[in-house]
Parts: C-alpha cells; sequence; structure tokens
C-alpha cells in the first residue's frame, strides 16, 4: 500500500468522489453508501489504476490512449464523468482542478513512455 504514487491515491480520490455523486444522483443512494453496480465499478477503476503502467505520469483517464477499461466500463466511466465532472467543482473544487491540470498533460502513448524511461535511466 505505501509503494501507492500520490498521483495514483489522488486519481482513486477523484474516482471515489465522482461515483458517489452519480449513484447519490442515479441510484438514491447517501452519504458513504454506494449501490452494488456502483461498488463494482469502483473497484474495477481502482484495479485498474493499480496496473496503470504510467504511474506518477498518467493523464487523465478520458484522455490516455491506452484504452485499459473493458468496453461497458469505459461507457459507465464516461456517463459517471459526464454527469459528476462538472458537481465535483462543487463538491471537491481542489480535486476537481487538479484533475483539470492532471487533464491537460499531453497524453502519451506506451511506446513514447517506455523511451522516456529508458533515456531518463541511461
Ligand atoms: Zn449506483
Amino acid at each position: 500500500m505505501s509503494t501507492e504514487h500520490p498521483r495514483i491515491a489522488r486519481e482513486k480520490k477523484t474516482i471515489d468522489v465522482m461515483v458517489h455523486i452519480y449513484c447519490h444522483g442515479h441510484h438514491g443512494t447517501k452519504g458513504d453508501e454506494l449501490c452494488s453496480e456502483c461498488t463494482e465499478f469502483l473497484s474495477y477503476a481502482f484495479m485498474r489504476l493499480d496496473k496503470c503502467p504510467f504511474q506518477e505520469e498518467k493523464s487523465a483517464c478520458g484522455k490516455c490512449l491506452v484504452h485499459c477499461y473493458q468496453p461497458q466500463m469505459r461507457e459507465k466511466a464516461k456517463e459517471i464523468m459526464r454527469y459528476s465532472g462538472p458537481r465535483m467543482l462543487l463538491v471537491s473544487p481542489g480535486l476537481a482542478l487538479h484533475h483539470l491540470f492532471d487533464g491537460r498533460k499531453k497524453p502519451q502513448t506506451l511506446k513514447e513512455f517506455k523511451e522516456k524511461k529508458a533515456k531518463e535511466s541511461a
């Protein structure tokens, strides 16, 4: 757990907040509650983040060139982002701004990323 990058930890927090906003709005849950469908989505998203090859350098998932989500999970992610994105600014402005900022990073392909890493360690 302690090996987790702050960047990934923040991304998890952002997704966690977004899924809650979405679930509360669509499925009538409250507070820390999530319906089973959204719980499943959230653990899937966390699992993908743990496996994200970019880790500290990742762009926002919506811009990422490596499409690591299964198609139906991607659809759900898009729906959640569309609904919760604007609402994030009200609920958690700090996280929302970070997310906007991360989204401005140029997404890189896995190949570019690996070449860059190789250069850095050479
Ligand atoms: Zn839900």
